[in-house]
């Protein structure tokens, strides 16, 4: 068994038994397994051990990876999960199954056209910035019923979810908590979050999503902007 393979498989235990200690199926936790940074034959690996569903937070980079292993693999399915500037909104489209990184007006307006024109329509997840920390992307917590309103009415998105990173120095559980109620609270099905070192956690605390790369693929060989 390839150390990928391995790793998946201690993964897969961890959410079983994370499930079965809150009283959840396994099958309620999708497993996104974050790639970015690391080639397309570590993806490879990972698909030949049952994966399907991976993470990338560049376009480019998935641009290059990931359709060629498309071909091989058509049940695979693509999230886009790192910030997305509007001029590659097309691209975004044309790649992805999942956006979870819808944090903007401008963003959505330009993925709402890019998808008449692809004729394509990913999943769409807002990114709210829970910790409301100045530096990181995302909607305000209490700005984020509006925006889904703006979504769905003046742009006619078919917004699912709701995705965050709690900030990174403090107990993610509160933060865990506090998006799970705004969940409940907006009727959304999908609740992305929970990564390497906190996932166990994010499923405690209701992720239908859980997105982990270095557990997964180890370190990343260099930074992921
Ligand atoms: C890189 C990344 C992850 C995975 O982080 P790990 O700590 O390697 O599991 C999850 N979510 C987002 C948005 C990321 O950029």
């Amino acid at each position: 068994m390839t150390s990928i393979a391995a790793s998946l498989h201690r993964i897969r235990d961890r959410i079983a038994t994370a499930c079965a200690a809150a009283g959840r199926k396994a099958e309620e936790v999708t497993l996104v397994a974050v790639s970015k940074t690391h080639p397309a034959e570590s993806v490879a690996e990972a698909l030949a051990a049952g994966q399907a569903v991976f993470g990338e937070n560049r376009v480019q980079e998935a641009a290059a990876k990931f359709p060629p292993l498309r071909e091989s693999h058509p049940a695979m399915r693509l999230h886009l999960i790192g910030a997305l500037q509007t001029n590659k909104a097309r691209d975004a489209v044309r790649l992805a199954d999942t956006i979870e990184s819808l944090d903007r007006p401008k963003l959505a307006a330009a993925l709402a056209e890019a998808m008449v024109r692809e004729g394509r329509r990913p999943g769409l997840l807002i990114q709210v910035n829970i910790g409301r920390e100045p530096q990181k992307a995302g909607i305000d917590p209490d700005a984020v019923e509006d925006f889904l309103a703006l979504c769905r009415d003046s742009h006619g998105l078919d917004v699912t979810g709701l995705m965050c990173i709690p900030p990174a120095e403090e107990d993610p559980i509160p933060h865990f908590r506090r998006m799970a109620a705004l969940r409940a609270r907006l009727g959304l099905p999908i609740l992305s979050m929970g990564m390497s070192g906190d996932f166990e956690s994010a499923i405690a605390e209701g992720a239908t999503h859980i997105r982990v790369g270095s557990a997964i693929f180890g370190q990343r060989p260099y930074p992921a902007g």
